[in-house]
């Protein structure tokens, strides 16, 4: 298991800054849906995440949002990975599919 960033969409959505995709690293890792929120948010792809943390850095120091943070990959939520894959329409990227339990 490994870290991976994790973005507050309610709390990036305030601004939508848009200064950690300039900084990330990995090419096409942190994208933004301009649907998301009043004025659109980033998501972060998460399987070309390598877990650096310079967004957070960024986002906390910069930005001064506090919006994204480092989670175990198996810790995200459920609704993170599902609006990773509905967000993933923009992308290429083959995201994890959250499983949903059979009653
Ligand atoms: S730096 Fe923070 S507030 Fe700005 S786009 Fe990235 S996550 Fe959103
Ligand atoms: S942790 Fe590093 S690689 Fe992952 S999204 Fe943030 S800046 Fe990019």
């Amino acid at each position: 298991m490994y870290l991976v960033a994790d973005i507050n969409v309610e709390i990036c959505a305030q601004t939508g800054c848009k200064l950690c995709m300039q900084f990330c690293p990995e090419p096409n890792t942190i994208l933004y849906n301009d649907r998301l929120g009043k004025y659109g948010a980033a998501y972060v792809v998460v399987d070309r995440c390598k877990g650096c943390g310079q967004c957070t850095w960024v986002c906390d120091n910069m930005s001064k949002n506090h919006a994204i943070k480092m989670v175990m990959i198996d810790q995200l939520s459920v609704t993170a990975l599902t609006e990773n894959v509905l967000y993933g329409e923009r992308s290429t990227t083959v995201l994890p599919t959250p499983t949903t339990p059979t009653t």
